[in-house]
């Protein structure tokens, strides 16, 4: 048994003809998943019933059920709470900018990787998602809404290479022509500097787009932030980062996320210049979104148009991301576990 969102076209041609299916069999599976976004086999008409029944028993659909939606706020971001056959529940958000939307995709239920400032990771990972859970956001949210997002960026709950194979089963999914169509130039990948992934992303041959988490100049800082940085610390993590632009010709965008006093004064500037001068690199500075667990200030505006301006001026091309979704709770960092499955074995509450 397979998800059915897991499957590209390739898995959809052998199994029609391990099932004696003719070939075309394959395209009006996808044109029902992916063109018309049934929600169930049984509204696959134009297959005979004995096929719906067998996809129904061999392939099942992981669309996850909306569980809450977060009123739209002035800016239009929505958060979804969307929960998967097993019960657990993860966040995915719908961005819209300029007539244009960009979805927040989760890869994993919680996160292990304890970034101090972020709210997915206070309660650890639970499990990854399967590559067709992952897919399933984006179609629960395509039926809601009426239409597929123009991007998608793998910046919600969980750490992406973390869960490499279904992550890249998903994106490739989403990608397909035949399928979401959604163009690789418009996924986006963020890691908080997962070395391996990094290297073995490079050597894929898809022109996703890929972020890493930076947040910081120096280890003894990034050491106190991102305990990720222990293993793998900014040297390595850069060295892997020019490998890939090496290797890919893909430009990498860094995510600094601005922490008042913290890494938001000018030799913090200063030093980041210093790291990435010489390197094909952009930054995108965040300012740090309030999280309840962690008691770092947001950055004043003027520190954060004074850290963009010196990056600018010493030639870094940076954006500052502007603050989106917080009215929803649902900027970078805010998402996390919600409402946890209740634990099914041994409560004390169980006859
Ligand atoms: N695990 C991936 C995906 C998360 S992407 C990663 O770490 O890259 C979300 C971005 O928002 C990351 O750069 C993350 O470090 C950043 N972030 C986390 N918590 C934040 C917060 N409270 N305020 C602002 N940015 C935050």
């Amino acid at each position: 048994m397979t998800d059915a969102y897991a499957l590209l076209p390739e898995d959809w041609a052998r199994l029609c003809k391990e099932a004696g299916w003719p070939g075309f069999r394959a395209k009006q599976i996808l044109q029902g998943l992916y063109r018309d976004r049934i929600g169930a086999w049984g509204e696959l008409t134009t297959l005979p019933g004995a096929m719906r029944d067998r996809l129904a028993a061999c392939a099942p659909l992981a669309l996850p059920r909306e569980v809450a939606r977060t009123p739209s706020g002035p800016d239009g971001v929505v958060k979804f709470l969307l929960e998967m056959a097993d019960g657990e529940r993860v966040e995915t958000v719908w961005i819209p900018a300029d007539g244009r939307v960009t979805q927040c995709v989760s890869s994993q239920v919680g996160c292990a990787m304890h970034c101090a400032f972020c709210a997915s990771g206070q309660l650890g990972c639970v499990r990854s998602l399967a590559a067709g859970e992952i897919v399933g956001q984006v179609m629960a949210l395509a039926r809601a809404q009426g239409r597929y997002p123009n991007n998608i960026v793998v910046m919600g709950m969980g750490e992406p290479f973390m869960n490499y194979d279904a992550v890249l089963r998903a994106l490739r999914t989403l990608n397909l022509q035949q399928g979401p169509n959604i163009g690789a130039r418009h996924i986006t990948l963020s890691t908080c500097g997962v070395v391996p992934g990094i290297e073995r992303l490079a050597g894929e041959g898809v022109q996703f787009e890929l972020s890493v988490s930076l947040h910081a100049p120096t280890d003894a800082l990034r050491d106190r932030l991102m305990p990720v940085n222990r293993r793998w610390p900014i040297a390595e993590l850069l060295a892997a980062c020019d490998a890939y632009t090496a290797a890919t010709g893909r430009i990498i965008t860094y995510e600094y996320t601005l922490v008042g006093g913290l890494n938001d004064r000018p030799a913090h500037a200063d030093a980041l210049i210093r790291l990435l001068r010489g390197r094909k690199a952009r930054v995108n500075l965040i300012p740090l979104s309030p999280v309840a667990e962690f008691d770092g200030r947001t950055p004043a505006h003027a520190d954060c148009l004074a850290f963009l301006d010196a990056l600018l001026r010493a030639g870094i091309h940076t954006t500052l991301r502007r603050s989106r979704g917080r009215q929803a709770d649902a900027a970078c960092g805010q998402l996390r576990l919600r409402n946890p499955k209740a634990p099914t074995h041994g409560t004390a509450t169980e006859k």
